[in-house]
């Protein structure tokens, strides 16, 4: 599926504007809401879902147009605007399922988690997505291709749900008035990224915060929120933000004794543990007050991550486009992977190549 049908591509410069209108803004108020290496690194692992995503997308696409064309009980007309206005509802209540099943299932939050990586809140946090996630999400809509939406209009509201969800991940917008009461907001969503216990899994709305005041998980802000989740990444590569997570799972089975706990932790909450599971190593859990995590690394080093990361977003771009293909978009894709992988390490001060130093601080 090329670009032309893929709204959230083709968003990418407005994307990147309103992330320039945001800096701005802050710089005029005296306040600081993105670090390069924080931006650079949720950009990143935004750069590799569009990439990945590309084979995945079309497979997806063709798996609901699949199932509407055996399985629908009706088909609603495209035409009708109560069709619309039922699939808006629909697609929102679909999402704050899948979103809180994201949270709620262990293999599905090791997808998930990407999102929630960072310890800052800004718009280049809405970019942070997981590359393996659209490989789960679409199973959630299967219903609304059963009810008799079709596919086209389906995917158009799908899209401008992402969309909306891009401009709420901002510290700089405080409250809303009415609104709160209906739309799910920037502070409603700021809640959602906080790991103060009693913000953790709460608020997982898209649209409209409703789901959440409906189904028993909406939280206001009310404390000042600490960005983050729990077990943190500590990493500003992106590629190994994506792999982290299933590492750590894979850890956590192998700490659990029992074979059937070890399958059960899959699909138990993150969080839970069996009986006679062995403690994680010390420095697995953050606590609350631990300072973000912050290398520094030095000038050469962040210049050179910067201008490897724009290369790599160029070649995204093009492979987006459709600009290359067949064997040629595997190798770019390869390419891109490991250049943002390259950029991690740069970000984090541990390159070792002439002319650089490898400071990096505690
Ligand atoms: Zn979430
Ligand atoms: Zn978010």
């Amino acid at each position: 599926m090329g670009s032309k049908l893929n709204p959230i591509a083709l968003a990418i410069p407005f994307f990147f504007l309103l992330i320039g209108v945001e800096v701005w803004v802050a710089r005029r108020r005296g306040v600081r809401v993105y670090r390069l290496n924080d931006a650079l690194a949720d950009l990143g692992t935004g750069v590799l879902q569009q990439v990945f995503g590309l084979a995945l997308r079309a497979f997806t696409a063709a798996a609901y147009v699949a199932v509407f064309d055996r399985f629908a009980l009706t088909a609603l007309p495209p035409d009708s605007v109560l069709t619309w206005v039922a699939c808006f509802l629909s697609v929102d209540c679909c999402y704050y399922w899948f979103h809180r099943a994201s949270h709620e299932v262990n293999f599905l939050w090791a997808a998930h988690v990407v999102h929630h990586q960072s310890d800052e809140y800004n718009l280049a946090v809405a970019l942070r997505q997981s590359a393996l996630q659209p490989g789960f999400s679409w199973v959630f809509y299967l219903p609304l291709a059963i009810l008799g939406f079709p596919p086209l209009v389906t995917f158009v509201v799908i899209a401008f749900n992402t969309l909306y969800q891009f401009w709420i991940h901002t510290r700089l917008i405080s409250r809303m008035g009415f609104l709160e009461a209906v739309l799910n907001t920037p502070s409603h969503h700021r809640v959602h990224h906080g790991r103060n216990p009693q913000y953790i899994d709460r608020n997982h709305a898209g649209m409209l915060i409703i789901w959440d005041k409906l189904f028993g998980t909406f939280e206001p802000e009310v404390e000042p929120v600490i960005y983050g989740i729990t077990r943190p990444l500590r990493s500003w590569n992106a590629l190994w933000a994506n792999l982290h997570p299933w590492k750590d799972l894979i850890g956590q089975v192998r700490r659990t004794p029992r074979v059937l706990d070890k399958i059960k932790l899959w699909f138990m909450r993150p969080g839970w543990s069996a009986p006679e599971t062995i403690a994680p190593e010390p420095g697995y859990y953050a606590a609350l007050d631990d300072p973000s995590f912050d290398p520094t690394a030095d000038r050469p080093s962040r210049w050179l991550a910067t201008t490897v990361f724009v290369l790599a977003t160029a070649l995204a771009l093009c492979l987006i486009a459709g600009l290359v293909e067949g064997v040629w978009a595997g190798i770019a894709g390869v390419l891109i992977a490991a250049a943002l992988a390259g950029v991690g390490v740069l970000l984090e001060g541990r390159a070792r190549l002439p002319g650089l130093s490898f400071r990096r601080e505690p």
